[in-house]
């Protein structure tokens, strides 16, 4: 086995220096070439069905029948134009993968020949069987009938691979009886309920917005490592991440990687992925080395959120398929490596109007800086009300190796605003407002003047879950796989929800006669002192801080199978049912879904390791304890003084029994793996793989790291973290 090894670091190595060079082409002319634009369709449908298309999307109202013909022939004359064979509805189910399921334009007739087609209905609905994807039990077996629906939206893009191009449609997709299956659904009617929610708001200070759109730039973290490699590890391959491996050396502790020089190798593979993701529309802007050996994170520029999150998918796809190019695995899981660090998807989040303001920008006059206060100090209110359910949004059995491990951002969430905004909050809170402002211009003393910020100056806190960075709150806790629907939707509808009682709240002073501008600051007063508690500018890893937090009664929800548990309190549900985001059904399900994904990943995981350590491993450490062995023997016929070869025998002694405490504990594991798997009730079941067979990971783990280091490192059958790291 560990001949494989070898040969995996020496095709690594040989490749080092092999970098591709292909032609590049500017970045503005491959910019959105295989996304079926707003410009595409000017050009290829009738001048009355754009027209029409356009004040569709402006109104917002579902695209009519006839309309929909158009558009599904103007598409495939396009995508045929482009060499286009098939097409598929594009869906992102609850597997956290996306779907795609092709059908070829291509279609036979009576007399032998036959043409290429495609219809308003092959465009708007198609019926995938639904069977085979996570429901949670709304699926009954005999309806297992489920649909795709077109995301208008979301542009149409070709996506080329393995030579053939196909036409890819983002869709929505929901059971038979109507319930969302997916991402998409659900995060769709909450940036409704946002737009909504917003506008009203909006409309206290300026009556022309008509429209809210949230917008998101998402900044995604990853590890390459080299495809012989990968292979060699049966871990990587079947986990995602590292379940062994001492840690190297030289690990983070120089801080050298963080912005450093990237690696040829690697900035070939980041170039040919920008290329390829500007083709689809994807505004990749930025590259840099991450904080550990061969880290790194891409981010494109900011989109409308439904948009930017069809496009993380999509890079996330693109990235995989590109890294094959280059020899290279790409690494998502939130912690591929213990001890170093692990990867996030940071989302940069804000609320933009349709008259072009962001709502988190602070403003330069009184007003506007009252309305930025409103939108600003409504979000940190929602995120202290709701701080549980944000939790929950971002739970992963990869996601909670980062929060509350070792390695922040903590799972207990706080805001970090800077020390500039937090003064203003504190001068706000504490101004002395008259309770009758007879003149306008004294109602502004009760509001600080907001200094202006320098997005570069604005602090950073690195430590922090969710930090307001100068125009734009960035979640930061979000783990590196996940989808950023699931944030995406708690965050939007725990804003939306917030903003509407700040409506009804100020209707009803006003309706008592207090004038309008008060209103707004008397409870946009009161929101600051609630929220109060989850304000936090200190260091979020630190010990102190989970003892603050404590005290402020903030919660710190450590393990996923408890973090999911208020997504089916009552509050919830009636929060998700008000705004018509989930049913109770389909709440029920979703966590349901979770916590069922949660224990299938430990249940893997604890196999592998299982395997590992009886297959691979436990040969290895009998081999080269022999070695030591007939050594031994060797010495004592030699009738040596025993102190002479003391070390050996030691060494024999603590191989035994690190194997020995490995293979006791790995039986250990088996055990309690069969008494998990006995529990009917899922939530037991996830509690269960949570509370007693992962206990058993780190255990072995140190018993294991400890043989690596004993054993030759000639007969060491898996690849080592230095190579992993260092080899790129
Ligand atoms: P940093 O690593 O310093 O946080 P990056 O440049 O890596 O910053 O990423 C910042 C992300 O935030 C980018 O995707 C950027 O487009 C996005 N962003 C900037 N302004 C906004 C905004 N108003 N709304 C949402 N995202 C934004
Ligand atoms: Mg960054």
């Amino acid at each position: 086995m560990s001949e494989l090894r070898f040969k995996a670091v020496e095709t690594a190595v040989s490749r080092l220096n092999r970098t591709e060079t292909h032609e590049k082409t500017k970045p503005s002319l491959l910019f959105g070439k295989n996304v079926f634009t707003t410009a595409k369709m000017k050009e290829y449908l009738p001048k009355n069905a754009y027209e029409e298309l356009l004040e569709t999307v402006e109104s917002g109202k579902s695209i009519s029948h006839d309309l929909a013909e158009h558009i599904s022939q103007a598409m495939k004359s396009w995508a045929i134009s482009h060499g286009v064979t098939h097409y598929t509805h594009w869906f992102q189910p609850l597997t956290g993968a996306t779907a795609e399921k092709h059908d070829a334009f291509f279609e036979p007739l009576p007399d032998g020949t036959a043409i290429d087609k495609f219809t308003a209905s092959a465009l708007v609905q198609q019926e995938p069987d639904a069977s085979s994807f996570p429901s949670g039990g709304i699926r009954n077996t005999f309806e297992a009938r489920g649909y795709t629906g077109w995301d208008p939206s979301s542009p149409a893009f070709i996506y080329e691979t393995g030579g053939s191009k196909t036409l890819c449609i983002p869709t929505i997709f929901i059971s038979y009886t109507g319930e969302a299956l997916d991402y998409k659904a659900p995060l769709l009617k909450a940036i409704n309920a946002l737009d909504k929610a917003a506008v009203d708001v909006a409309n206290f200070f300026d009556k022309s917005i008509t429209k809210v759109n949230a917008s998101l730039g998402i900044e995604q973290e990853y590890f390459l490592v080299d495809l012989a490699l990968f292979n060699a590890r049966p871990d990587l391959q079947l986990t995602g991440r590292t379940l062994f491996g001492h840690m190297s050396a030289k690990g983070q502790q120089l801080e050298d990687q963080y912005f450093g020089a990237i690696p040829e190798r690697v900035l070939a593979f980041m170039v040919d992925l920008e290329q390829e993701a500007l083709k689809l529309g994807i505004p990749l802007k930025t590259r840099h080395n991450e904080v550990a050996p061969s880290q790194f994170e891409c981010a494109p520029m900011f989109e409308e959120i439904n948009l930017a999150i069809d496009h993380n998918q999509l890079l996330l796809n693109l990235m995989e398929q590109v890294a094959l190019r280059h020899k290279f695995k790409v690494l998502i899981h939130e912690k591929p490596y213990a001890d170093i660090n692990g990867s996030g998807k940071h989302n940069n989040w804000s609320m933009i109007t349709n008259t072009g303001v962001n709502l988190l920008s602070p403003g330069k006059t009184p007003k506007t800086n009252l309305m930025f206060l409103t939108f600003f100090v409504n979000v940190i209110k929602a995120v202290h009300e709701h701080a549980d359910l944000l939790r929950a949004s971002i739970a992963s059995a990869g996601n909670d190796h980062r929060l509350g491990a070792n390695e922040a951002p903590p799972a207990i969430i706080s805001i970090f605003l800077g020390s500039q905004l937090n003064a203003v909050l504190d001068e706000v809170e504490t101004a002395r407002v008259a309770k009758k402002v007879k003149n306008e211009a004294l109602l502004w003393h009760g509001i600080p003047k907001i200094p202006e910020l320098h997005l570069d100056n604005t602090d950073r806190n690195r430590t922090s879950p969710f930090a307001f960075t100068g125009n734009k709150f960035e979640f930061r806790a979000v783990g590196s796989a996940s989808n950023s629907a699931s944030p995406m939707t708690v965050l939007s509808a725990i804003v939306a929800n917030q903003l509407i009682d700040f409506k009804t709240e100020v209707d009803k002073q006003i309706k008592k006669g207090t004038k309008k501008d008060l209103a707004l600051l008397n409870v946009v007063r009161k929101y600051i002192k609630e929220s109060k508690p989850i304000r936090f500018e200190g260091n979020g890893y630190s010990a102190e801080w989970e003892e603050e937090a404590r005290k402020r009664g903030l919660s710190n929800i450590k393990t996923t199978p408890k973090a999911l548990d208020v997504y089916v309190s009552d509050d919830t549900i009636a929060m998700f049912e008000k705004l018509e985001i989930f049913t109770r059904r389909e709440s029920e399900a979703r966590h349901e879904i979770l916590l069922e994904n949660y224990f299938k990943k430990i249940q893997i995981e604890a196999r592998v390791i299982g395997e590992i350590v009886t297959s691979l491993v436990a040969p290895a450490a009998f081999n080269y304890q022999n070695v030591l062995i007939k050594n031994i023997k060797g010495l004592k016929e030699l009738e040596l003084n025993p102190e002479a070869y003391g070390s050996q025998l030691n060494l024999v002694e603590r191989i035994s029994n690190h194997i020995n405490t490995i293979l006791v504990d790995a039986e250990a594991m088996r055990q309690e793996r069969k008494k998990a798997n006995k529990l009917e009730d899922t939530c037991e079941k996830a509690v269960a793989y949570d509370t007693k067979v992962k206990p058993y990971f780190d255990k072995i783990r140190y018993h294991l790291n400890k043989l690596e280091q004993i054993v030759d490192d000639h007969q060491w059958p898996l690849p080592k973290l230095r190579e992993l790291l260092f080899v790129r």
